[in-house]
């Protein structure tokens, strides 16, 4: 489990740190756990919810001794994936629970890896013998059809674009009617992120929606939100921006191999109860996980 070793020896081994010399959970060492969380990017606001949590388990049992902190710091975590819903959803590149075609729509800022995530994932489902379309309809920027392409290529799927600076919802149109065609189990649809400007964003989000709704009425079945693990609180706005502008069904976090701020995952979750789908570890077309939430806080505190 390659990926999430830094974000692992980050918060057990700062937390071994802490508690050495030291025989109770007293102020101090909650007061030193809070900053290690903070600043794994586990966000404020979270963070005053897991101490509190923490501080009343301790008041209650009068002695708590610091071998004790760290199983209730991974319970309390747990907790928290549990409540919001990041629980494991197991094989979830098999869909056979699913409507068929499925189609996702995948949202994101330039740069997090959006690209890269939909290659994985058309790679993933295509292991398992899905049929799967890809729709560029990031129309923008060259650079994201040609990528797409070239991801398409590289894991053999199709890829529908109508080049650079043609309308994008025209393009997702399009991929939704080849998916039908053909019989597609699942259509991936590329999409611009271009938060700078607000209503643009969700004005070009809800029309491609509703385009493609034309062809097929229950689409989209998912808008997956991609944001860049390793750019803390960052996440944590554009995460924001994009809720306002659409409504955001799951999320995937990329480059959590790349940190040691895997926190940014826990107050994701707690701030947007939106589940934390798939992580990514890598820049192979192999390192996107689905996102399990045993092995996630096992991965932090082991
Ligand atoms: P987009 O602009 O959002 O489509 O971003 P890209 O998919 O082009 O990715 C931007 C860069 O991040 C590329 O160099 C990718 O290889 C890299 N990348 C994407 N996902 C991951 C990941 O999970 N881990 C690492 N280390 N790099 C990633």
């Amino acid at each position: 489990d390659k990926g999430l070793e830094k974000s692992k020896e980050s918060i057990f081994g700062r937390l071994s740190r802490v508690v050495i010399g030291k025989t109770t959970v007293d102020e101090e060492v909650l007061d030193e756990l809070e900053e290690i969380l903070i600043s794994s990017d586990v966000g404020v606001e979270t963070t005053v919810k897991i101490i509190d949590r923490i501080e009343k388990r301790v008041a209650r049992d009068k002695y708590t001794s610091t071998g004790e902190l760290d199983r209730m710091l991974r319970e309390e975590v747990a907790a928290l994936l549990t409540e919001n819903r990041s629980v494991s959803i197991s094989n979830s590149f098999e869909t056979e629970q699913l409507p068929k075609p499925y189609v996702i729509m995948v949202v994101g800022v330039n740069g997090v890896g959006k690209t890269t995530t939909i290659g994985k994932l058309a790679h993933q489902f295509h292991q398992h013998g899905k049929k799967v379309v890809l729709g560029a309809a990031d129309t923008f920027r060259a650079a994201a059809v040609d990528q797409l392409k070239l991801w398409g290529k590289r894991v053999d799927v199709p890829v529908i674009e109508h080049g650079m600076n043609t309308d994008p919802s025209a393009v997702a149109f399009d991929a939704v009617k080849k998916g039908v065609e053909i019989g597609a189990d699942v259509i991936i649809i590329d999409t611009a992120g271009r938060l700078h400007t607000k209503v643009n964003l969700m004005n070009e989000l809800t029309k491609i929606k509703r385009v493609v709704q034309k062809f097929l009425p229950e689409a989209p079945h998912e808008v997956l939100l991609v944001l860049d693990g390793s750019t803390g609180q960052n996440a944590v706005i554009q995460a924001r921006e994009f809720t306002k502008a659409t409504e955001v069904t799951s999320l995937a976090i990329t480059k959590l191999d790349g940190t040691a701020k895997g926190g940014v995952v826990i107050g994701i979750s707690d701030e947007f109860k939106i589940p934390v789908k798939y992580i990514g570890v890598g820049e192979g077309m192999n390192d996107l996980q689905v996102f399990n939430r045993e092995q996630f806080v096992d991965s932090l505190f082991k």
